[in-house]
Formats: C-alpha cells, sequence, structure tokens
C-alpha cells in the first residue's frame, strides 16, 4: 500500500512487506478521524488495537470489518511477534484507544521492533491531546516539552519537576482526574506560581478551559469550588515567561531586554526565538530585540573565545 521513496524493489529483498501504520483516532469527537485513517483502517488486513472491544465500536460506526489483534502495554512478546510475523505478508495498522498511539499509549516497543526488523513505519497523522491543549492555550508554542504522566508519587513527581524547573519551555502534561490536585500541589510547590491551561474533555460536548494562575486554579479545586471530573491535559508555562522587573529610571527597557535575553539564550533558546519572546514581553519591535539578541550572541562568543 505504501509507496517506497526507493523504489519498487521492498527493502531487505523480502517479496511482501509490510508496512506498519500508526494511525490516530479521535480524542473524543468522532469527526476528528481523518479520511486517510479510515482508508487505512478499511484497507489493512489487520488492526492492532490497544482494546479491542472499543475499537470495535469506533470501526462499527464508520462500517469497517477489518480483523483486530490486541497489542496493549502488558501484551507478552509473544503477541508482539505474532503482529511482526503479520507484516511479513502484509500490512498492520495500529491504534489506541484514542489520540495518537505511541503518545503515553502503547506501540513505541512494536515501532522500534518493526522498523529493527526492517518493515517500513508510517504514522498517520491525527489528534493528540497534548497538542491540541498547546495551541489554545495561549501559551507560548515555540518551544515546548511533552511530559506525559508525571510520577505517580509525590515525591518522585517532584524530582522530575525540579528536573524542568529551570526550563523556558511551555511543558504540557497528563493527568488522571483522582490526582489533580496532589499535581498542581507539587506543580506549584516545585515551579512557583505560573500561568497555566486546564484543558478538559478537549474535544467533547462538555470541552471546558481554565487559564490563569496555577496558584488561583489549584485554590479552586482544593476548596471544592471545582471537582476534577474527565479527562484534562495541563499547560504550564516555562520558567521566567514574565520579567519580574518593570522599566523604571535605573532599568531602561534595553537595559531589560539584555538581562532576559540573556537568561534565554543561556538556557539554550536559539537567537531568533529568544528574541521574539522579549519583543512580545516587553513590548520592542522584534527587529529591536533581534538585533539586541544578535549582538548579546556575538559578545559571548567572543568571550568564549577568549
Ligand atoms: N495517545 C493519547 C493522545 O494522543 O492524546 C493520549 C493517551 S493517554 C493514555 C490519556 C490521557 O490523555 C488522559 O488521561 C488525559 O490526560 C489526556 N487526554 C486524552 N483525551 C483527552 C481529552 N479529550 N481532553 C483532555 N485530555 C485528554
Amino acid at each position: 500500500m505504501g509507496q517506497s521513496l526507493s523504489g519498487s524493489t521492498p527493502p531487505c529483498g523480502r517479496e511482501h512487506m509490510g508496512t506498519l501504520y500508526l494511525v490516530a483516532t479521535p480524542i473524543g469527537n468522532l469527526e476528528d478521524i481523518t479520511l486517510r485513517a479510515l482508508r487505512i483502517l478499511r484497507e489493512v488486513p489487520l488492526i492492532a488495537a490497544e482494546d479491542t472491544r472499543h475499537t470495535r465500536k469506533l470501526l462499527t460506526h464508520f462500517n469497517i470489518s477489518t480483523s483486530t489483534i490486541s497489542y496493549h502495554e502488558h501484551s507478552p512478546q509473544a503477541q508482539r511477534d505474532i503482529i511482526l510475523s503479520a507484516l511479513a505478508t502484509g500490512d498492520v495498522a495500529l491504534v489506541s484507544d484514542a489520540g495518537t498511539p505511541a503518545v503515553s499509549d502503547p506501540g513505541q516497543d512494536l515501532v522500534r521492533a518493526a522498523i529493527a526488523a526492517g518493515y517500513p513505519v508510517i504514522p498517520i497523522p491525527g489528534p493528540t491531546a497534548a497538542i491540541a491543549a498547546l495551541i489554545a492555550s495561549g501559551l507560548p508554542t515555540d518551544n515546548f516539552t511533552f511530559l506525559g504522566f508525571l510520577p505517580r508519587k509525590s515525591t518522585d513527581r517532584r524530582t522530575l519537576l525540579e528536573q524542568v524547573r529551570m526550563s523556558p519551555y511551555t511543558l504540557i502534561l497528563y493527568e488522571a482526574p483522582h490526582r489533580l490536585l496532589s499535581c498542581l500541589d507539587d506543580l506549584l510547590a516545585m515551579l512557583g506560581d505560573r500561568e497555566i491551561a486546564i484543558a478538559r474533555e478537549l474535544t467533547k460536548l462538555h470541552e471546558d478551559w481554565l487559564r490563569g494562575s496555577l496558584a488561583a486554579i489549584r485554590a479552586r479545586f482544593a476548596s471544592g469550588e471545582l471537582t476534577p471530573r474527565g479527562e484534562f491535559t495541563l499547560v504550564i508555562s516555562g520558567a521566567l515567561v514574565t520579567p519580574t522587573t518593570a522599566p523604571d529610571e535605573s532599568h531602561s527597557v534595553e537595559d531589560l531586554a539584555r538581562d532576559r535575553l540573556g537568561d534565554l539564550l543561556s538556557h539554550g533558546l536559539a537567537t531568533r526565538e529568544a528574541a521574539a519572546r522579549v519583543a512580545r514581553e516587553l513590548g520592542l519591535t522584534r527587529r529591536e530585540a533581534y538585533a539586541l539578541a544578535l549582538h548579546l550572541s556575538e559578545e559571548k562568543a567572543e568571550h568564549d573565545e577568549e
């Protein structure tokens, strides 16, 4: 089914070489399935599914009768081998219960095994909660870190958060409703009060959003004003997103911009991205911020050479 960039001969000299398709499925709203996903799910001889009963409902909705086989995080290696041997004679589509397979869902092992065995692996992109939440969060999208699910134990969570505390990148994470409040406690304790956007039930009938300060939103859950129900994705601003000092007689906007650019560049942001962020934060034009950033980068390079 897939076309090879390298010509018509299958790699590794196999005569029949199947492709492993990683097919994204809706995270709530069934209209979000792509036309390509439907075609692949209809045409492949076999679908490996995290939960075959769950996937059967999706397939039935779209009048697809393809056979399914189970593949989940507790699947034994033998199950993976069965799927790999199915690839020897035909294509296989991998789906998870919702969203993009292998993103906080089973699939990565199978992908690695299929690549190691020389089978083509092709993504069929579509919904994923992390990106849907990021783009509507209102927080910077130019750089981000996806943390998946944080560890269940608070001490392990805090250890992980310590590692990203200084990162200037927007953070995205998944959390189960019964751990939401303790997660917000740890986020506040380790990262300080920051901007947060919490997306609940994305793409579903009761989708809603909480945007604001981490401390204020945490307090609303802690007091019982809000009850954590449904599926949540959290988007949190990176370190130092808001400048702590305003311009005054002793700090011109240019001083502040230089300090802020210095911070961002030393955290590894590219010159152009650091400039864009500082321009946004301090009301400079991009051109002004970029010129300052270039100047700082050159100064740093000269300093490093000495
Ligand atoms: N592979 C999926 C994806 O691409 O988004 C993620 C699977 S992970 C097991 C499930 C978690 O994703 C949920 O606990 C929740 O944190 C997040 N999630 C999934 N669907 C969501 C939705 N509709 N709204 C908000 N978050 C969602």
